[in-house]
């Protein structure tokens, strides 16, 4: 594009240099020389001029052509000096006439030449500036790619192992195929759908997807590209947008990566931002404006719903979220299936065993493992991939990504595995404890190495103290699975240990549930983030009375402690069991645990 606009401009150049030249020769091929008056006159004298035109300020002429005289039949030309000049003219024999200058041509020349160089730069300066920046003649105009049905091919057979996820979307493609059918059934469909979960896990694939397989026109565009340079572009891009949507609904619009326009407002202020905040009001008002009926989705991406401005995810905006989660094994193997269908590769690779090497890879950690491999084979002249290929690309890539933190080695995964069991056999043991739903071994971001879900089977309000023990006794199930099994423990601990000892001084301070402190309630102590002051009591207490509930609180977390202990030694099979099993299947459901727990027990 560039190298284009560079050629054009030399050739403009040619072309100006070109047209003086010839404005040039048009004034000297006519090869009139130009001669003092005196020289005319003594040429007059000596009786060789034929002709003359006569203009108020020149004389044009010509030189006898039988005359001896050097130049002779020349066309001459001199700048007219004496008035007087008929009577001489007349006494040579010389014909002559009067003439108007005809100034046409030279003036059409001295305007239009500037005006053709002018417009010529002016032009292709245009066409620079446009090329360059799209949308600089139609600022406001927005940005967003449409992609129209039959350019999308992107199905849900492309997007593997988030099968959840796509059930959720399959209402909406339903609706976009069929709006009528659905608003006439008294079907309320969601304005907003948000797709949340970490980097690479498919959510663009999927929002694409939806589009495919549901043969609608498709807008899409990048929440930074909504944030402008210009103050107002971006609300008069997000209004441009949605007009332009309605008129070619049913479709879909989607915003990627969403966090860079829907940050939270009022954050750093310091001038800048206004335009982000003008832009987001915009959608907002805009989303709380359209009918959902006309048939406009709008999708969203984001891997960072927490900094999201909570008027976005308000019920009416983005009300339906979808989590995209990290693929487990079952789920790496589909996602590796779908990049093989492009390669050629051995009968004997084992999909099933690189799936088993990528713990914590997520889709497009994948697709780059195929392509390294592919890749590899190329480079060692092989016709098809093989598990040697594979066995490297994932070496390379989990040294890779290990600096990222985001793998974790076998030693610890196996920690992790029967940490998690710990957390799950204690719980499932107790009484009155939240039902175990799945535990896993999936890392997620940095901070959680696996994690064993609980869910309640109602809301509480109230909970009884032999409950609160109970979770702590959950919580400390974790290390106490650890000591048990490798006599020795983790600081993978450090987050349960919190949480148990916020419970247990709860009970302590603000429950009365300490026969040692006694029915009193002694307020929480307020965290203050600037200042450490050490320990505050807020002079509600005394030291002794601290050193009580120190006491107490000590004695409850090992009490539990001591009693998680007891229940997993009384199942130490079962954990070995469970481990195994999750350590193969990275996440284990808890029914199938319950019915693990009931074999061997019984
Ligand atoms: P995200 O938007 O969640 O960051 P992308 O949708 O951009 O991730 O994924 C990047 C690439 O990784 C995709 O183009 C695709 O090749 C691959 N990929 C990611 N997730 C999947 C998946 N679930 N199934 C198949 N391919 C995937
Ligand atoms: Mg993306
Ligand atoms: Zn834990």
């Amino acid at each position: 594009m560039e190298k284009h606009h560079k050629f054009s401009i030399w050739y403009t150049l040619l072309g100006i240099w070109l047209v003086l030249i010839l404005h040039n020769l048009l004034f000297s091929a006519l090869a009139i020389r130009t001669i003092p008056y005196s020289e005319f006159l003594q040429l007059l004298k000596e009786n060789n001029v034929t002709e003359v035109a006569i203009t108020a300020n020149q004389i044009q002429g010509k030189i006898k052509s039988n005359s001896a005289t050097p130049g002779q039949g020349e066309l001459f030309r001199t700048v007219r000096v004496d008035p007087e000049l008929s009577k001489l003219l007349e006494e040579y024999n010389v014909t002559f006439k009067g003439e108007i200058e005809s100034t046409f041509f030279k003036n059409l020349f001295s305007w239009l030449l500037p005006i053709i160089v002018f417009v010529g730069i002016w032009y292709f300066l245009m066409k620079r500036m446009t090329s360059q920046q799209p949308g600089f003649m139609m600022l406001g105009k927005n940005k967003a790619k449409i992609y129209m049905q039959d350019e999308l091919d992107v199905t849900f057979e492309d997007v593997a192992g988030v099968d959840e996820s796509k059930q959720e979307l399959m209402e909406v493609i339903d609706f976009l195929k069929e709006p009528e059918k659905f608003t006439g059934l008294g079907g309320k469909m969601p304005k907003g759908v948000l797709l949340v979960g970490p980097p690479g896990t498919g959510k663009t694939l999927l929002a694409k997807a939806v589009a495919g397989e549901s043969q609608v026109p498709f807008f899409s565009l990048s929440g930074s590209e909504f944030v402008e340079m210009f103050v107002g572009l971006g609300a008069a891009r997000v209004r441009d947008l949605f007009i332009q949507a309605k008129q070619k609904a049913p479709c879909i619009i989607f915003i990627d990566e969403l966090d860079a326009l829907g940050k939270a407002r009022g954050f750093g202020t310091m001038g800048g931002h206004d335009e982000r905040e003008q832009t987001l009001n915009q959608l907002l008002v805009e989303m709380d404006g359209f009918d959902p009926k006309v048939g406009v989705i709008l999708m969203a991406a984001t891997n960072r719903p927490e900094i999201l401005d909570p008027a976005l995810l308000r019920p009416g905006r983005f009300d339906r979220q979808i989590l995209v989660d990290r693929p487990d094994k079952q789920g790496r193997e589909e996602i590796l299936k779908v990049h093989l269908r492009n390669i050629k590769y051995e009968e004997t690779l084992d999909i099933s065993q690189i799936a088993a090497m990528t713990p914590g890879m997520v889709g497009a950690d994948l697709a780059n493992l195929v392509n390294e491999a592919a890749l590899l084979a190329v480079r060692r002249n092989k016709q098809k991939v093989s598990m040697a290929e594979f066995e490297e690309a994932v070496e390379r890539i989990v040294a890779g990504l290990e600096k990222k933190n985001r793998l974790i080695n076998p030693n610890e995964r196996k920690i992790v595995a029967y940490h998690e069991l710990g957390h799950a056999i204690v719980a499932l043991s107790l009484p009155g404890t939240d039902p175990v739903q799945k535990i896993s071994i999936i890392p997620r971001g940095i901070a959680a190495l696996g994690y064993t879900m609980q869910r309640p089977t109602e809301d509480r309000y109230l909970m009884k103290k032999t409950e609160l023990l109970n979770r702590i006794a959950t919580l400390l199930g974790g290390r106490a699975s650890e000591e048990i099994i490798f006599q020795d423990i983790s600081t993978g601990a450090h987050n349960d240990l919190s949480k148990a000892t916020d419970i247990a001084r709860s009970m302590v301070k603000e429950y009365g549930m300490s026969s040692e402190v006694g029915q009193v309630y002694f307020a929480p102590e307020k965290k203050s983030p600037f200042l450490d002051l050490g320990r505050r009591n807020g002079g509600e207490y005394s030291e002794a009375t601290a050193e009580i509930i120190d006491k107490e609180v000590k004695e409850i977390i090992s009490n539990q402690y001591s009693r998680a202990l007891e229940i997993l030694r009384a199942n130490k099979d079962i954990i070995e069991k469970g481990a195994a099993l999750l350590l193969e299947k990275e996440k284990i459901e808890g029914e199938e645990l319950r019915a693990l727990m009931d074999k061997f027990s019984s």
